[in-house]
């Protein structure tokens, strides 16, 4: 397929799986060398950017983020902002206010979340690459439901400027393909430091070096609480990376199971005071009725604009920081993120990588989803939070398909600044693993 017949053809495919919430208009790609789509919480100067939310609506960035900026300037032409789960707040890209995206596998399943629309787009169009964000596994959740790969590198390796916070001491900018290549290409084209972010860090440059994947951990708990299906695809793919000559052994990671809990105190806890901000004044939406004093304003706004799930969080994260709660919630938070951070480094002192599924079942049908409780939805990520508490890259590579023809996804993480064990990792997987494509019909 062309990048001629994808612009030709993409808003027909839009319009039944949902996965992007602006286009472009051009059918004509130009002399661009690649196309590409990107999850609608990085600003974009030519397409407007909601970040899944109705009270963003109408808001047209005066800048490109640092990565989208990085892949035009290599010659990347934007698609599609992709739709995804308001803010990044959920699992299953259902928690938006704009459109939800369709899993190619099964339109009535979920895509995952909060990339889901990026995944979506990688997983339909043919040579398609996708910026996701990760704050708590967006990337490789969704990369996981709709069978490609992704990568959510080590904190502070990509850029942040122009990324619309969700957590920002968590907040991941990172990739998403059918090839496990790209991961590579792309990760290399949009990292480096970056005056205009204070939290890109200076890095150790990503080089090929050639360091090869030869031993990973699987933590005894990473094989807790999974689907049938899942734990035989696992299984199966352990004793295939044995016989590709990889180490594989059990390991204890103690910290793990409070992972979970103390990611969501930590992120609810920054992203309540990154949605302070949104009152209806300066970007997106505003009403024209300024009667009302200012506090009432904001109140009736905020109350009219922001999801549910929003608003939980608003209403979590103001909770764990308050006074007379912070010790007990916040600071303790913080202290099993540092738990977290020295069982990984335990385990790298002895082992390339940390292995898991990437999720515990495979992409369930929105039905299913409205009959979770938020803590059901919440748990469903206990694989993949703690990467993203210990800043630590990760990467999502299909595994295998369940009885129903779902992907399943397995989940690598590495030390810090070690991205290219993973690359390693997901191009020698792909060598021996039969993707199977998803038939999309209009
Ligand atoms: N599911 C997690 C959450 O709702 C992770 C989301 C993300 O990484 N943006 O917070």
């Amino acid at each position: 397929m062309t990048m001629r017949d994808v612009l030709s053809s993409f808003r027909e495919i839009n319009s039944k799986y949902h996965m992007f919430h602006a286009v472009t208009g051009d059918a004509d790609p130009g002399d661009a060398a690649f196309l590409f789509s990107a999850k609608d919480n990085l600003t974009s100067a030519d397409m407007e950017t909601c970040s899944g939310s109705r009270i963003l609506e109408g808001y047209r960035p005066a800048f490109d983020a640092e990565s989208i900026a990085r892949m035009r300037a290599a010659g990347g032409k934007l698609i599609g902002k992709c739709n995804m789960d308001e803010f990044g707040f959920g699992t299953f890209s259902v928690n938006s206010g704009l459109e939800i995206p369709r899993n190619p596998y099964d339109p009535e399943r979920s895509c995952g979340g909060s990339s889901g629309g990026s995944a979506c787009a990688a997983a339909v169009f043919e040579d398609h690459v996708s910026l996701g964000v990760s704050t708590g596994g967006s990337i490789c959740c969704p990369a996981s439901f709709c069978g490609i790969y992704g990568i959510a590198p080590t904190y502070g390796r990509v850029s942040r400027y122009g990324l619309i916070d969700y957590g920002n001491s968590l907040d991941k900018i990172g990739v998403l393909s059918a090839r496990a290549g790209d991961m590579r290409k792309y990760i290399h084209m949009i990292s480096g430091r970056d005056p205009k972010d204070p939290t890109s860090c200076a890095q150790p440059e990503l080089k090929d070096t050639g360091r090869k994947l030869k031993s990973a951990a699987v933590p005894k708990d990473g094989t807790e609480g999974l689907s049938a299906d899942v734990k035989d695809a696992f299984d199966r793919s352990l004793e295939k990376l044995k016989s590709m000559g990889i180490d594989v052994e059990t390991v204890e990671m103690p910290s793990l199971k409070y992972a979970m809990p103390a990611y969501y105190v930590l992120a609810t806890s920054e992203a309540s005071t990154n949605l302070a901000r949104y009152v209806g004044m300066r970007y997106g939406r505003q009403r024209g009725d300024l009667s009302l004093r200012f506090d009432d304003y904001f109140s009736s706004f905020r109350s009219e604009y922001f999801g549910e799930e929003a608003k939980r969080r608003i209403l979590l994260g103001t909770y764990t920081r308050m006074a007379g709660f912070r010790d007990r919630y916040y600071a303790k938070a913080l202290r099993v993120r540092q738990s977290v951070i020295a069982d990984y480094k335990s385990v790298f002192s002895r082992f390339d990588a940390v292995l898991t599924p990437t999720m515990p079942f495979t992409a369930p049908r929105f039905g299913e989803i409205s009959g979770m409780s938020a803590l059901d939805a919440y748990k469903a990520d206990y694989l993949t939070v703690p990467a993203n508490l210990a800043g630590t890259p990760h990467l999502s590579v299909p595994c295998g398909y369940d009885r129903n023809g779902m992907p399943i996804g397995m989940q690598f993480v590495a030390d810090h600044w070690n991205e290219e064990v993973l690359f390693d990792a997901a191009e020698s997987w792909e060598k021996g693993f039969e993707m199977v494509k998803p038939e999309v019909k209009v």
